[in-house]
Order: C-alpha cells, then structure tokens, then sequence
C-alpha cells in the first residue's frame, strides 16, 4: 500500500478550489455562515488530516432554514410552477450534475474515501439517473375520479375525485456511505412531488451535498426550495426532526438512530419513512455457478469497504462447495490493491472515519473470540488512514454477535450449511430485513425461495445492484416506506379527496 500523505496533490483544479475555503450552509437561497459562528472539521481518511472546516448548524440554523422552507411552501414561485417547469429544474439539474461530474467524484473520494473512477460511475452516474427519473413524474402525478353513492342523497348529484397534493416541509438526514447519491434519493422525487426541503447531511461528508447546492442554485430552483444545513445529528439532526414546522422526516441510517428519530417525531405526529440497516444474507446455492458466484459474493460484501446497508455480508454456502468457495474468495479478495480512492486503481479504500475503524475492529475481535476462523484479513493495514483488510470469518454460527450485529465494513461472515431444506430459515434468521441475494441456474429454486425471503429487494445471481426503477426499502427493522420508483411518490405526497355537490 502506498502511504499518501496529501490526498489534494491528486485533485482537479475545480475540487481543489472548492476544498481551499471554509464551506458555508444554504439557506433561503444564500451561502450563509451559522448563526453560533461554529465550524467543524471534515477529515480526509485516507490520510487523517483536516481536508476544510465547514460552518456547523445547529437548532437556530435548522429555524432559520425550515422557515425559509416553509416560506417558499406556502407562497411563491414554487408553488405556481406548473408541473412540466418543475421538470425542467429537475432535467437542468442533472445536466449539471453531468457537467461536474469529475469534480464531485474526486470530492466523493477525497470526502469519504471510495475510490473516485467507482464513485464516478456509480455514485454520481446513478445520481443523475435518479433526477432524470423523478423529472418525469411532476406532469404524470394524477388522482382518480372515484364513483361516489351516497346514500342518504340518492337523487343529488355529487362529484368525488382524489387530488395528490405535496406533504410539505420535508426533513432530509442522510448517511456518510453515499454523501451524493443519498441526496439524490431524497431530494429528487421530494422535489417532483412539490415539496421544500431541509437536508442534513452526515457530519463526516458535508462536502458534495453542498456542491450539489451551488448546483441546485445555478439550475434556476427558488430560494428556500432546497435548504442545506451541514452539523452533528444530536443537534441538528435532532432540531430538524423536533421542528413543529417540519411535516416529515426522511431518515437513511442506523436502525438505532431511527428508532430515535421515529420516537421524536411521533411527538408531533410527523410522517416518518426510514431505510434502516443490514445484515443480507447471500445464500449460495448447491447447484451455483462458482464462477459467477464466486466474485459476487465478494463483491457484495466489499463495495464500498462493505459500508453498504444491503452489503451480502453473511454467506450461506453448502458443504458440497465449501472449500471450493472459501478458496476462491479468499484468492479474489486478498489480492485486491488497498490504497487511496484517489488513485482508481485501489480496489479497497479506507473506512469513513477512525469512529468507524475502531468499531469494524472491535467486531473482527469479537469474531475470534466468538469463535470464528479469520480465513484472510483481520488486520488494519497501515497506521494512517483508516484502512481494514478485506477479512473473511469462517465457520461462523446463527447466534455469533458478528453474524446478528451490522458490521458495516469489509468484514464477511461465511457459515456452512448441509441441509436445504433450512436455507431460509437462516437466512431470515434477523432482526433486519433489507436485501438478500440467491445464486443458482435452477429456476426452480427462485420461485420457490424468492416469496419466503423476508428483504424489501431479492437478487438472483447479482447483489447490489440499485436501479432507480426499483422501490427500495426495509422488511423488519431495516424500516419502512420505499424509495424510488412509483412507490417512492407515496413518500412526498398525500392524498386529499374532494366531494363536489352539485
Ligand atoms: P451511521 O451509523 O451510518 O453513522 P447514523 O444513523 O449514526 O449512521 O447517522 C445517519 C445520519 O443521522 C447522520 O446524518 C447523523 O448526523 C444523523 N443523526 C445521528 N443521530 C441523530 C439524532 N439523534 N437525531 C437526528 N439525526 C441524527
């Protein structure tokens, strides 16, 4: 592994400049520094170091910019566009997107640490995918005439129809595994729908959601249409989920935050929809394609160093191909290059923060002494930057801590199994309930396996791939509502049936 010591030697001039300044929060349409004066440090992980220091929200901040958001719901041109102007903002803003891409790329990485050509194709190429999608629906978001009898007046003439208005002032929190994407997710169908907007991103990856804020800007939205507040989650998360001015949370993250904010909003009885974590079985079935299946489930577990909701991290695989594939993953991952997501070619990246290395650690150890068998991995590579080894545990067992518990990093539990017959039952066996992956050329199995698989998302012979077409969301405790798709529109709208007597 080559030790970088100045990750920004490696930007673009447009990354560079946008890193050189403190980074200001957007509020009514204007770069405004935060009320108390803070700043907070975003840190570089492949190096440890200070990368800029962005001005830090906190509960008068979150006032300001909900009202703003309240502002630009209630009154102005946001409220009169007509739907297909609103699709041209949404069309104009992936065009931007589009334009910058490499720049919010190498950010991406710089940010976060993934490997910046990855975050290029995946995260900022699904991004603009997701707004190009949501642009369509403004004009195609209809109600229904509905046959009305009613009966106490049967000779009068009524009239019944249904109209799908916006929900309102929508609270956005996002996680740190996707900083852009995660914005895109949200913010663009809350915006196809009509609504405004408060998004708070994570505390470690403020810096492309407010890139994407200079774009939202540049693309011609309305002032107080989307508002961004970079700051901690104890305080501004938390002021934007007590706001009484706010009409609904959306939460990506963990199942143990979300149950906090769930618990908060109920308060003022706020719509709430959640995408929670993880623990995604990949069942590898007797009669798998090893070649296919091989590489896939190591994939599945280390995209993204594994900090992935629905990462593949607990692997199923039958007696018959168990050494078999316990060598193939062990050779396809450990010879993967560690390093710098600012050089492409480095397969694995650090981890987030050193918050995060400290807890993937934590849980490798308690693995070992849970029993499990550290096949390959297990170590932190290097002493700066936040890097872990792709790491197998085998011989894993149902009631391990490392087999329940979301680990989320590189980290995968791999468990033999003889009898068929009981594949789902393990697989089920959890508290989540978020994706699942089955690997098998007979058809028979996915039609018989794929309805009993408690996950909101089945892959057959894939795992992880996201389609914007594709609702998205959690059985069990990995939450509740769907994003994206059609389903994604009863998130950011709500129904009002009007009866018209004539
Ligand atoms: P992760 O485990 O991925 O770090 P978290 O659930 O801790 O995820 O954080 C996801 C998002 O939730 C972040 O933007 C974080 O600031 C925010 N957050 C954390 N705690 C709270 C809270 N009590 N109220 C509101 N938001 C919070």
């Amino acid at each position: 592994m080559d030790a970088v010591t100045d990750s920004k030697a490696a930007l673009g001039e447009k990354a560079r400049n946008f890193v050189s300044n403190t980074r200001k929060m957007l509020i009514d349409g204007k770069w405004v520094s935060s009320v108390s004066g803070k700043t907070f440090s975003t840190i570089d992980p492949a190096t440890g170091s200070v990368i800029t220091d962005v001005c830090e929200g906190d509960k008068e901040d979150i006032g300001l910019a909900v009202m703003a958001a309240r502002r630009a719901f209630e009154d102005g041109p946001w409220v009169k566009m007509i739907p297909s102007h609103r699709e041209r903002l949404l069309h104009r803003l992936a065009d931007l997107i589009e334009e910058n891409a490499e720049e919010l790329a190498e950010l991406e990485a710089l940010d976060n640490g993934k490997n910046k050509a990855i975050a290029q194709a995946v995260d900022i190429g699904i991004a603009i995918e997701t707004f190009r999608y949501m642009a369509g629906w403004p004009s195609k978001i209809t109600g229904d005439v509905l046959p009305l009898s009613v009966p106490i007046a049967p000779d009068q003439d009524f009239f019944g129809y249904t109209l799908r208005e916006p929900v309102g002032v929508i609270g956005q929190i996002i996680p740190w595994n996707f900083p852009l994407l995660m914005c895109a997710w949200k913010l663009a169908p809350a915006l196809a729908c009509g609504n405004t907007i408060v998004l708070k991103p994570a505390e470690e990856t403020p810096l492309t959601a407010l890139r994407l804020g200079e774009l939202i800007c540049e693309a011609g939205f309305p002032d107080g249409v989307v508002n961004i507040v970079p700051g901690y989650g104890h305080t501004a998360g938390a002021a934007l989920t007590a706001h009484p001015e706010v009409d609904k949370i959306a939460f990506t993250g963990s199942t143990e935050v979300g149950k906090i904010i769930a618990r908060e909003a109920a308060d003022s009885m706020k719509k709430v929809s959640m995408e929670l974590g993880g623990k995604s079985p990949a069942i590898i079935m007797p009669d798998a394609d090893l070649e296919i299946a091989i590489p896939g489930a190591a994939s599945a577990i280390m995209f993204n160093q594994g900090q992935v909701c629905c990462a593949g991290s607990r692997l199923y695989v039958p007696d018959n191909l168990y050494d078999a594939f316990l060598e193939g993953m062990t050779e396809n991952i450990s010879s993967l290059s560690i390093g710098s997501g600012l050089n492409p070619e480095n397969m694995v990246n650090p981890l987030v923060s050193e918050i995060q290395l400290e807890r993937v650690m934590n849980y490798i150890d308690i693995g070992r002494q849970e029993g499990a068998s550290v096949v390959t991995g297990g170590k932190r590579r290097g002493d700066t930057g936040y890097f872990v080894e792709p790491t197998i545990l085998a011989e894993t067992s149902q009631d391990m801590k490392v087999v329940q518990e979301e680990i989320f990093g590189p980290v995968v539990c791999v468990q033999r199994y003889s009898d068929v017959s009981e594949i789902v039952k393990l697989a089920n066996d959890t508290i989540y309930g978020l994706g699942a992956s089955l690997w098998t050329r007979d058809v028979g199995n996915i039609v018989k396996i794929v309805p009993k698989i408690k996950a909101g998302t089945v892959w057959v012979n894939c795992h992880n791939i996201l389609d914007v077409a594709m609702p998205f969301g959690g059985f069990k405790q990995s939450g509740y509502g769907r994003e994206l798709g059609k389903e994604v529109l009863e998130l950011y709208t709500q129904t009002k049936s009007v009866c018209i007597m004539a």
